[in-house]
């Protein structure tokens, strides 16, 4: 029995140890599978990472062989960047000798050309050159608008009018240059611009519109511009005129030439019934322009005292005047018309800059130093006794015997001469006929300089006007004077425009005088 029962035991034992030897079999079976998939995983994987490594190790080869052809780059471009600097070198060198031959050029250029040159302007036909009040008269009107003055070339004015029961007009005019109505203010700028290289050179230069009101005198100069909405050198940039293109070639040409110090100041005047004011100070109104006189200094030049020079350091500072003077043009007391095509304009830029001494300079400067020495006690006399008003013309320092520079001092006159268009009228009576005569006066005074000029005669008649006395300096012989006919193309204003071309014409018989280096020295500047 307890064999028996002993036996049992061992069976159920038995039994038990192979249900568990069964299970821990299966289970050992489901781990071999378990492994052999990891085997096979962890293979992927390792293959896996096998191709990665590859293509990351030929990317880091690919990227080192380029930093090693970066490098060849950089090294070769230094290379060039090292020669470009040589020759960069080089050319600034040669483009400095050039400069100074095209200087040489342009002065002979300039010289050759005259220092009295004749351009004539052709406007287009304005609305209101076709404008016709009454229909009666519009046929008239219509034949009147026809387009009768004609740019035949660049050089040439063609005036061909055939009117019933008239002969028939035709008469060409020649001047150094004729703009067609097309031509645009850049084109006009275009030749303008080079007596503003002559300026930096030590010449003065006037450059003046002549014409009947209408005629673009002040579209020329100014550009597009109302007195109540003046001239701004940011719009309209396209239709500019020479004033602020000049001011901004100008200062242009002077950053290309830093070393001669410059000193720009400008002075605005207007002449109206041969009253001269000065529109950059207020009369005691604080409205109005101050009225000045003009006079000639004791070498001899224009000078206008207690006139106000304000320094100017860019363009925008100098179209800022310009348009503050228009202002006060504008509100002028004695302008009953606010039409300021009755008074001249005149704009001085006085540029004062240093060059250096050459042999020749040092004889002439023995001269004007003694001259400016004179000068010098005289406006510091003033000075003393209170004369000398803020921004007075640029006054002289004493010379230093060791001075390496000296200083030069040229004048532009940007000038906007009143309608022409009186000479000749008649039947008018009061203020019309008081600034009529004033006008047609001074214009004949003009003439009548540019003619004394062209005879060479000994006396030329600056002071029979304030106009030509105070352009004195920048319209005779040592001067470059460029004058800027204006004229209408329409039959309409025939007569002031065949007066026009006739005063152009006789300007241009001027004899060509070579006009003379300024070289007005100012001050000498210690080293
Ligand atoms: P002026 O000063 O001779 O009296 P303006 O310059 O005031 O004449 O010109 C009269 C009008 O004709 C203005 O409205 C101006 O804009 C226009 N004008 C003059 N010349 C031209 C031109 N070349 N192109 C376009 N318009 C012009
Ligand atoms: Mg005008």
């Amino acid at each position: 029995m307890k064999l028996s029962s002993l036996y049992n035991e061992q069976q159920e034992l038995r039994r038990n140890t192979y249900s568990s030897l069964t299970q821990i079999y299966q289970e050992v079976q489901t781990f071999k599978q378990e492994l052999k998939d990891f085997q096979s995983f962890s293979y992927l994987l390792m293959r896996n990472f096998q191709h990665q490594y590859q293509d990351y190790l030929s990317q880091i080869v690919d990227v080192v062989q380029g930093t090693q052809l970066e490098n060849e780059n950089l090294q070769f471009f230094q290379a060039k960047a090292v020669d470009l600097e040589q020759s960069l070198q080089e050319i600034n060198e040669r483009y400095q000798v050039e400069k100074q031959k095209r200087k040489a050029l342009h002065n002979d250029l300039v010289e050759l050309k005259g220092n009295i040159r004749v351009h004539c302007r052709i406007r287009p036909l304005l609305p209101f050159d076709t404008e016709s009040g009454d229909p009666a008269f519009q046929k008239r009107s219509l034949s009147l608008s026809e387009k009768v003055v004609h740019a035949t070339d660049d050089e040439t004015v063609l005036v061909r009018c055939s009117r019933p029961g008239h002969t028939l007009f035709n008469k060409t005019f020649q001047f150094e240059r004729v703009y067609s109505p097309l031509e645009s203010q850049k084109i006009v700028f275009g030749d303008v611009c080079p007596l503003l290289t002559s300026l930096l050179d030590g010449y003065n230069v006037c450059i003046m519109t002549y014409g009947q009101t209408g005629s673009g005198k002040s579209h020329t100069m100014l550009g597009p511009h109302s007195e109540s909405d003046p001239v701004s050198p940011s719009e309209a940039d396209q239709e500019m005129g020479i004033i602020p293109r000049a001011a901004g070639e100008l200062f242009r040409l002077l950053s290309e030439n830093p070393t001669i110090n410059p000193r720009v100041e400008v002075s605005v005047v207007e002449i109206y019934n041969n009253e001269l004011f000065d529109l950059l100070t207020k009369d005691s109104s604080g409205i109005f322009g101050v009225k000045r006189d003009v006079i000639t200094t004791k070498e001899g030049k224009s000078n206008v005292p207690l006139l106000t020079y304000e320094h100017v350091e860019c363009p925008a500072e100098f179209m800022k005047l310009i348009n503050k003077s228009l202002q006060l043009r504008v509100k002028h007391p004695t302008l009953v018309h606010a039409d300021s095509s009755r008074s001249h304009l005149v704009v001085t830029v006085t540029l004062t800059i240093a060059v250096p001494f050459d042999s020749f300079d040092q004889q002439l400067s023995q001269k004007l130093c003694e001259e400016m020495l004179c000068t010098t006690q005289k406006v510091k006399t003033s000075e003393k006794a209170g004369f000398c008003p803020r921004g007075l013309s640029p006054a002289p320092i004493p010379l230093d015997p060791t001075e390496q520079q000296k200083q030069v001092q040229a004048k532009l006159q940007l000038v906007d001469l009143a309608g022409s268009e009186c000479i000749g009228m008649s039947g008018v009576t009061g203020t019309i006929l008081r600034e009529t005569s004033f006008i047609n006066r001074s214009l004949a005074a003009l003439a009548d300089v540019l003619g004394a000029l062209s005879e060479h005669r000994g006396h030329i008649p600056y002071r029979n006007s304030k106009l030509t006395h105070l352009l004195q300096d920048s319209i005779g012989g040592d001067a470059k004077l460029l004058v800027m006919l204006c004229v209408s193309p329409c039959q309409k204003y025939l007569a002031e425009t065949l007066q026009s071309l006739g005063f152009g014409s006789r300007a241009r018989q001027v004899q060509r005088v070579q006009a003379k280096r300024r070289n007005l020295l100012v001050s000498g500047k210690s080293k």
